[in-house]
């Protein structure tokens, strides 16, 4: 038996002793796992410098104190999430008990992504605790120390319950053959694909957090300065290795000069002069995204940035100006730190410009006109959308997280992590007198019935 399938064998034999069901046991280990956020916090600082050369003010920000909000959040409102919810009563049900009662599912799978490897990884195992599932954990190979990290879960967390298991594409590949009770994936579309195919052989649900090129309309009616401060800040966060960083800028070519002169101030102002020798710019995960992205300039002008160097994984805040839309930049999601900006004739223009493609992640849009925001929430369709801000929404429990088409299935965050990892179980409860308003459905159909 490979460890693969020892790990799945093990968790649902502890999901099967019901140990999981007790509230009380559900907060202990949400407990236990923000104890171990505390005292691994440097172990965590370490690993996320040399996955990605994370600052350690950086990984409190986006990694750490969003998941310890999920967890405080799940812990303080358990009783309340897990409990019974009536519904309304109808003439026919009047008497009766009649609510949802959310239930465990089983055995989750959560497959994690390297980029922001501790976030998308532990707060999909939030819900998983919190709802009450068995839960089989693979972090991304490719932030390889994070990944170490987190084999000390174990020591942590029910080691029974809650499986770790570490390796790359085939040890996930193994994993996806097993039956689960539902699979939760974050990563890129072409994998989501292959999960989703996995997971129909068992007609297992699932949840997929994915990516895609998630557009940023500026109309030329808005703070253009203040507009650049909040995009630059969304794109190079991470190196631009985020899955709801602004992929690209739509804007009509009368305002691209000040649009890119207010992008090169912000930079500088937020990367020094030199963004290498700076303590808190990242880096490219590894060569082959590095080439991955390099490459993605062909045929575009460059008009800030561009430099980088190979053997530090560097590339430098980048800007492209004119950009075409067949262009190299165009056919693909970024995930880097290069921002194209392509001039569009206006709002229309953008509009049709967005609903060509795919439904992105996030959908941002910069202008002083509620006209233009709500035409925009109005004619196009994206996982989220933000007026004149950028990210922040991922930090708000109450809204739900994901996508929608080719930018994912299903969604997680406060409750909504809790509701996507239960069953939804449909209860009523009758008693056994009042027959007589039973005679009402049994055979015969007569006409007389049908009228009463
Ligand atoms: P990745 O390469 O780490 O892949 C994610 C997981 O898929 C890993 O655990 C890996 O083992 C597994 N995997 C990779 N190839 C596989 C294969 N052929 N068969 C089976 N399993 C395989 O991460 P990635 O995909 O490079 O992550 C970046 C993508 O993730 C971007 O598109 C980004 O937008 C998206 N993302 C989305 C979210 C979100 O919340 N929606 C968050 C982070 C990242």
């Amino acid at each position: 038996m490979s460890r693969e399938q020892l790990a799945v064998q093990q968790a649902r034999k502890a999901f099967l002793t019901g140990g999981s069901k007790p509230l009380e046991y559900r907060i202990k280990q949400l407990k236990n796992l923000n104890r171990f956020i505390t005292e691994r916090a440097t172990d965590i600082t370490n690993a996320l410098r040399k996955d990605l050369y994370k600052s350690e003010n950086a990984t409190q920000m986006f990694e750490i104190i969003g998941l310890e909000g999920e967890i405080n959040l799940a812990v303080s409102n358990l009783t309340e999430w897990a409990a019974p919810r009536p519904v309304n009563k109808t003439l026919l049900t009047i008497s009766d008990e009649v609510f949802i009662q959310p239930e465990p599912l089983g055995v989750v799978l959560i497959i994690g992504a390297w980029n922001y490897p501790i976030a998308v990884t532990l707060q999909p195992l939030v819900g998983a605790i919190a709802a009450g599932n068995a839960a089989v954990v693979k972090p991304s190979e490719v932030s390889s120390h994070t990944a170490k990290v987190m084999e000390l879960l174990s020591l942590y967390l029910d080691p029974e319950m809650y499986q770790v298991v570490t390796g790359g594409v085939p040890e996930t590949q193994e994993l996806l053959k097993q039956r689960f009770d539902h699979i939760f994936y974050t990563g890129n579309s072409t994998v989501g694909k292959l999960v989703m195919e996995a997971a129909a052989r068992h007609l297992t649900p699932v949840t997929l957090e994915l990516g895609g090129k998630s557009p940023c309309y500026i109309d030329k009616n808005c703070d253009i300065r203040i507009a650049c401060r909040r995009i630059t800040w969304g794109k190079y966060i991470n190196c631009g290795q985020t899955c709801i960083a602004p992929d690209y800028i739509l804007c009509e070519s009368s305002i691209q000069d000040k649009v890119i002169n207010e992008i090169q101030k912000c930079i500088q102002e937020f990367y020094t002069k030199d963004p290498k020798t700076f303590a808190d710019y990242g880096r490219i995960i590894n060569q082959r995204h590095f080439k991955r992205i390099m490459a993605l300039l062909e045929g575009s002008t460059v008009v800030i940035g561009g430099d980088s160097d190979e053997s530090e994984c560097y590339i430098a805040p980048t800007v492209l100006r004119d950009v075409a839309s067949g262009s190299k930049v165009m056919q693909e999601e970024i995930f880097g730190p290069i921002l194209p900006i392509i001039t569009v004739n206006g709002l229309n223009e953008a509009i049709q410009f967005i609903n060509e493609r795919e439904k992105p992640l996030a959908l941002y849009v910069f202008s002083s006109s509620s006209k233009v925001i709500k035409r925009m929430i109005s004619e196009t369709s994206s996982g989220a959308l933000l007026a004149n801000d950028c990210l922040v929404h991922f930090t708000i429990s109450d809204l739900p997280f994901g996508g929608v088409g080719n930018s994912g299935t299903g969604r997680y965050h406060g409750k909504y992590s809790f509701d996507q990892l239960s069953h939804l179980r449909s209860c009523l409860i009758k008693k056994l007198n009042m027959e007589g308003v039973n005679q009402m459905r049994y055979p015969p159909h007569t006409t007389e019935k049908l009228r009463w």
